[in-house]
C-alpha cells in the first residue's frame, strides 16, 4: 500500500488569452490507508488534480509521489492506481460480470480467483442480480456501482474516485457512502475521493481538503475544518445551511473588545480578545453558525442547545422578523431579517410558533462566534 504526495504541483492550461492555472502550487500529503476528500465548488480543479495523480495529465510544475516514488514520468498503467470516473466508462458489449473481471483477466489471474473476487465485490455493492446484464440495461446509478466494483476487484495501491455517487438517489447514496468507507477500511487502501458536496465530504473523509480556484484553502479532519475554518470561504462552504456573516468593526471599551456592526453589538469572548490584542478599529466579519443562534418567541426560547452549561453565554442582538420557515422534521431552519437589512438563518428545534411575518428576539452564543478579516482573503482571526 502507499501514500500519495503532491509537492508544489501546478497545472496550467493554454487559453485564448494566455494560460490559466487550474491547480496552483498544491501541496498535499495523503497518508497510506487514508481516505482524503477533495472538495470545492464546480471548476475548482478537483478532477484535474486526480488526473495528474493518475498520470492522465502532466503537471506544468511540481512533483507527484506514490509510495515515496516520484511518478511524474511513470505511465498511468504502471502507477498501480484505479480511477473511477463520474461518467463510469464501462465496456458496452460486455456483461457486468465481464466488465468487473476484465482487469483481472488481463493480468492472468486464475478463473476461480476472478469468480471469487467478482462475486464478493458484487455482493458488497448490491450487484449480484445484475451480473449477466449489459450496461445498456442498467440505470445510471447501477452503472456507477459497476464502475466502482470494477476498480475494487483489482485491489490497487491507490483508489481515485471522481464523484462516484453523483447519479444515485439520496437513499442509495447514503448506503454507498457507508459501503465505500467500509471497503476502504477492509481493503486498507489509500483513497482520494472527489466531490463538490460538502456534506458527503464531511461524512466520508478521514480528512478533507478544501480547494478554491485551484488553491488549497485548508486540509484537516472534518470537524476541525467545521469548528475552526481557516478563512471565510471555508466557513461559508462547509456546513448547511451556511455560516451567517455580519460585517462590523472592533471597538475597545472598559469591558474589553466589542464587535460593533449595523446588525449587532457584542462583547467578544476572551479568547478572541486575546488574539486581537489591543488593536481596535479593523473592519471584520463575524461568523455564527445557524445552530448557535437562539430565538425567543413571546418569552419562550428555541435553541438547539438547551443545556444550562454555565460557560454558555448568550448575547441578545435584537429584534428580527421571520421571512421563511423550513421544517426539516427533527429541526427547523428559520430565515430572519434584522432591522439593518442583514439576513440570517437560525436552526432551531421544530416549533409551531415560528411563522413568516412574526417578530422574534435573537441571541448569539458568544463562545461560538468566529471572526474573519474583512478583506478578500478573509483569514480567520483567533
Ligand atoms: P466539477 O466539480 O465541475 O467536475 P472540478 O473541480 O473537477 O469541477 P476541473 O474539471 O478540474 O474542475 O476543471 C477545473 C477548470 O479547468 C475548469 O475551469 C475547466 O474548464 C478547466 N479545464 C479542465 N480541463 C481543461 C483543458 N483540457 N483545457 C482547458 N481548460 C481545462
Amino acid at each position: 500500500m502507499a501514500g500519495v504526495a503532491l509537492e508544489h504541483v501546478t497545472k496550467a492550461f493554454r487559453t485564448r488569452d494566455g494560460s490559466t492555472r487550474v491547480v496552483d502550487d498544491l501541496n498535499l500529503e495523503v497518508a497510506d490507508r487514508e481516505l482524503l476528500v477533495l472538495v470545492g465548488p464546480s471548476g475548482c480543479g478537483k478532477t484535474t488534480t486526480l488526473r495528474l495523480i493518475a498520470g492522465l495529465d502532466e503537471p506544468t510544475a511540481g512533483t507527484i509521489l506514490i509510495g515515496g516514488r516520484v511518478v511524474n514520468d511513470v505511465a498511468p498503467k504502471d502507477r498501480d492506481i484505479a480511477m473511477v470516473f463520474q461518467n463510469y466508462a464501462l465496456y458496452p458489449h460486455m456483461t457486468v460480470y465481464k466488465n468487473m473481471a476484465f482487469g483481472l483477466k488481463m493480468r492472468g489471474v486464475p478463473r476461480r480467483e476472478i469468480r471469487r473476487k467478482v462475486d464478493e465485490t458484487a455482493r458488497r455493492l448490491g450487484l449480484e442480480s445484475l451480473l449477466k446484464r449489459r450496461p445498456a440495461a442498467l440505470s445510471g446509478g447501477e452503472c456507477q456501482r459497476v464502475a466502482l466494483g470494477r476498480a475494487v476487484v483489482r485491489t490497487p495501491q491507490v483508489f481515485l474516485l471522481d464523484e462516484p455517487l453523483s447519479n444515485l438517489d439520496a437513499r442509495l447514496r447514503t448506503r454507498m457512502r457507508v459501503e465505500i468507507k467500509g471497503l476502504q477500511r477492509d481493503l486498507q487502501t489509500t483513497m482520494i475521493y472527489v466531490t463538490h458536496d460538502q456534506a458527503e465530504a464531511m461524512t466520508i473523509g478521514d480528512r478533507i481538503a478544501v480547494i478554491r480556484r485551484g488553491v488549497l484553502q485548508q486540509c484537516g479532519p472534518p470537524l476541525e475544518v467545521y469548528d475552526r475554518p481557516a478563512n471565510r470561504f471555508v466557513a461559508g462552504f462547509i456546513g448547511t445551511p451556511p455560516m451567517n456573516f455580519l460585517t462590523g468593526q472592533i471597538q475597545a471599551d472598559d469591558t474589553g473588545l466589542r464587535f460593533v456592526g449595523p446588525a449587532a453589538r457584542l462583547t467578544l469572548p476572551q479568547r478572541l480578545a486575546d488574539s486581537i490584542g489591543s488593536q481596535a478599529g479593523p473592519a471584520v466579519v463575524l461568523g455564527i453558525r445557524p445552530e448557535h443562534l437562539r430565538l425567543d418567541f413571546d418569552g419562550s426560547a428555541a435553541a438547539l442547545d438547551s443545556s444550562n452549561d454555565p460557560s454558555r453565554t448568550l448575547a441578545p442582538i435584537g429584534n428580527a422578523s421571520i421571512q421563511l420557515v423550513e421544517p426539516l422534521g427533527d429541526t427547523m431552519d428559520v430565515h430572519l431579517t434584522l432591522p439593518g437589512g442583514d439576513s440570517l438563518i437560525a436552526r432551531i428545534p421544530p416549533s409551531t410558533r415560528a411563522a413568516p411575518g412574526k417578530r422574534v428576539e435573537l441571541s448569539i452564543e458568544i463562545a461560538r462566534v468566529h471572526l474573519f478579516a474583512a478583506d478578500e482573503a478573509g483569514r480567520r482571526i483567533g
